[in-house]
């Protein structure tokens, strides 16, 4: 399995069985660009086929060299891991596996959000997203005698699934090295992003292969890392809301100071996201609807 001499830079091997193509679509959102993930052990799987960009299709195909694909699956529907799902799928008559589209395992909280026309922020869903196949969590797949296991992680999207292969753990954006996850409502929720973290930091995987961003070695480290600063915000913004009832954006200036005006819509949905998490947990209270505008208080 090779790729063509121009294109060589954007292939490494994580491991004998596994290779990963750096997909072209470098930004802050998506670091150096989309990882998707081949792996062979005499079959091929694909993970994540990323952007619908010419250049990564004909590196993907490259590397399959004509061989029959068992899998395409995917770890969530954002824009930046599923459109080229579609365009690969049917070259390869291949199904794509995932756990739903995009509006599948959202909360109800989340659900209704959505019907009062609140929209995602800039992390681009993919509203189109079929799967061919719907993957349950725990679900196991045989690739020549051996296993990939999906593992439901809710939280960066309902839909994110990781999958575990040998002691692997193909963690997309739900766990990554460079950055903290983002956690952006509607279709990111808080209480299931942390509720995942706590089901994954109890394996014991020797590796994270993530969506973006090199390979993780200390996956309980980094785990628990991100565990821990989602708890350290959660503090922050609880002993903010003590001075008095406050809106999402109200709390974010008062967190983030110094907040760079180009992010506070993002800094805001973040603290929306805590918002909602201590709500579910009966830690505040919205003083009317949910919504980024209602005041909140402590629940004494
Ligand atoms: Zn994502």
């Amino acid at each position: 399995m090779s790729l063509k001499h121009s294109n060589k830079a954007r292939l490494t091997k994580p491991t004998e069985k596994i290779s990963c193509i750096l997909a072209p679509n470098p930004s802050p959102m998506t670091f150096k660009g989309t990882n998707t993930y081949i792996i062979d052990n005499g079959e091929l799987a694909v993970i994540d086929p990323g952007p619908a960009i010419d250049e990564h299709f004909s590196n993907i195909l490259d590397l399959v060299g004509g061989r029959q694909v068992k899998y395409i699956f995917l770890t969530h529907s954002h824009v930046d891991h599923s459109p080229l799902s579609k365009k690969l799928s049917k070259t390869l008559n291949t199904p794509i596996y995932a756990f739903g589209g995009s509006n599948s395992g959202l909360s109800s909280t989340m659900l209704s959000l959505i019907e009062n026309g609140y929209d995602s922020g800039f992390e681009g869903i993919d509203y189109e997203f079929c799967p061919d196949r719907v993957i349950t969590n725990n679900e196991k797949f045989n690739l020549n005698g051996e296993y990939i296991s999906a593992i439901h992680t809710p939280g960066h999207m309902g839909n994110h699934v990781c999958f575990q292969y040998d002691k692997i753990l193909f963690s997309g954006d739900h766990i990554m090295g460079w950055a903290t996850s983002m956690v952006s409502p509607p279709y990111g929720d808080l209480t299931q992003f942390m509720n995942s973290c706590r089901v994954l930091q109890k394996e014991n995987f020797k590796m994270l292969l993530p969506g973006h961003g090199d390979p993780v070695s200390g996956p309980k480290e980094r785990i628990t890392f991100l565990i821990n600063h989602r708890l350290e915000r959660e503090r922050q913004i609880k002993s903010t809301i003590e001075i008095g009832p406050l809106t999402a954006m109200e709390i974010t200036y008062l967190v983030y100071n110094d907040i760079d005006p180009a992010l506070i819509n993002a800094a805001t949905r973040n603290v929306f996201a805590h918002l909602i998490d201590l709500n579910n947990r009966r830690k505040i209270k919205f003083l009317g609807p949910i919504s980024e505008n209602t005041k909140v208080s402590l629940n004494l």
